[in-house]
């Protein structure tokens, strides 16, 4: 029987995909930094049976209803805000992404996020090393306590409670809010479900955990950030189009709130010259939530242990439902 052959939209390690050569007709786009183009995403797409794709590929109807032959597109990310999933669902096309493996990972670097933005890591490791230390002073780079503040988590899933986990150890008052209350997390991490604007109102720290869907869109606008307290600060660790940017400039220069910690932006690169990246109180990441070596390997076999198993009429570890 023919090989099913699989497109995947970056190169990856050959040392990953080797393995699985034998049972797939894999072909890579051959760039590690830059994105497959457009035009060739939908040629490759249209002779397809399976995709591997990133989170920067955008999985439309356009590109979905020109398929012939695609079966299955695996995702490397958890989220999938990247994938038209009703398109997919009525074209019968499976859509597989990768929970689970990268919820620790995430919840190390959204906690990691959290305490350089509270103390302020980024903006003294540049202070020393621009040579601008001077003499001790009792306020220099004086930040926020972390430890027996409150953290309100907003989407209390995998990497949120992996983020609570990480709160616990620094004795945090833990508040979350999802749309359906979850007693079993509540018990076991000891946090108290909130309304979204009471979390807003109470939280010395707002993480976002959230998925990007139709409902979070801008979920963090003006009237919410002007409702948070003014030593707050804000993580996004979840997709930036969950914030409404210009608001959140107009936040932290208004002084609203304290400063903020992001890994994801609206426009991924952000642009060099973005208002937010000229405010000293934010430290901003391109997006590296999940990227570890050991966790991305894992992301990858997953990804490709779902098309195996999809060509083999085997159930899929991690379907999107
Ligand atoms: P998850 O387990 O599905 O958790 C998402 C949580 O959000 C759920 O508890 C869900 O609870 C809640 N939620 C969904 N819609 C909501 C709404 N409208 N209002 C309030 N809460 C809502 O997903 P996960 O594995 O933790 O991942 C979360 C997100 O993190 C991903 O979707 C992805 O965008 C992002 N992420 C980013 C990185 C990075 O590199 N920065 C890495 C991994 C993941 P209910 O269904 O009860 O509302």
């Amino acid at each position: 029987m023919q090989k099913p052959y699989i497109f995947i939209t970056r190169a990856l390690p050959e040392s990953v995909v080797r393995l699985y050569r034998d049972q797939l007709n894999i072909e890579m786009w051959p760039e590690e930094q830059e994105p497959v183009p457009r035009k060739v995403l939908l040629e490759k797409s249209a002779q397809a049976d399976g995709l591997l794709t990133m989170l920067t590929d955008s999985i439309d109807q356009e590109l979905l209803e020109q398929t012939n032959s695609l079966g299955i597109v695996s995702n490397l990310a958890v989220g999938y805000d990247n994938i038209d999933i009703t398109v997919a669902k009525e074209k019968q096309i499976a859509v597989t992404n990768t929970p689970d493996v990268l919820t620790d990972t995430t919840a190390d670097l959204t906690f990691g996020l959290l305490m350089a933005a509270a103390r302020r890591i980024v903006e003294a490791s540049e202070f020393v090393k621009k040579g601008e230390w001077g003499p001790w002073s009792p306020l220099l780079l004086a930040g926020s306590d972390i430890h027996h503040k409150t953290i309100g988590i907003v989407g209390m899933g995998r990497i949120g409670e992996a983020v609570a986990k990480r709160a616990i150890g620094f004795d945090m008052n833990i508040l979350y809010h999802n749309r359906s209350r979850n007693k079993e997390t509540e018990e076991k991490l000891e946090a108290t479900f909130t309304e979204f604007h009471e979390l807003i109102e109470q939280s010395d720290f707002i993480v976002s955990m959230v998925p990007l869907t139709s409902e979070t869109r801008h979920m963090f606008d003006r009237a919410t950030f002007q409702r948070m307290k003014e030593g707050a600060i804000f993580i996004n660790a979840s997709r930036g189009a969950v914030v409404d940017e210009q608001a959140l400039y107009e936040a932290l220069v208004n002084k609203e709130i304290a400063g903020a910690g992001l890994d994801v932006f609206e426009k991924e690169p952000i642009e060099a010259d973005h208002p937010l990246l000229q405010l000293n109180q934010v430290v901003c990441l391109p997006h590296i939530g999940s990227a570890t070596r050991e966790t991305r390997i894992k992301m990858m076999e997953l990804c490709l242990d779902n098309l195996c198993r999809f060509f083999s009429d085997e159930k899929l570890l991690t379907p999107v439902k």
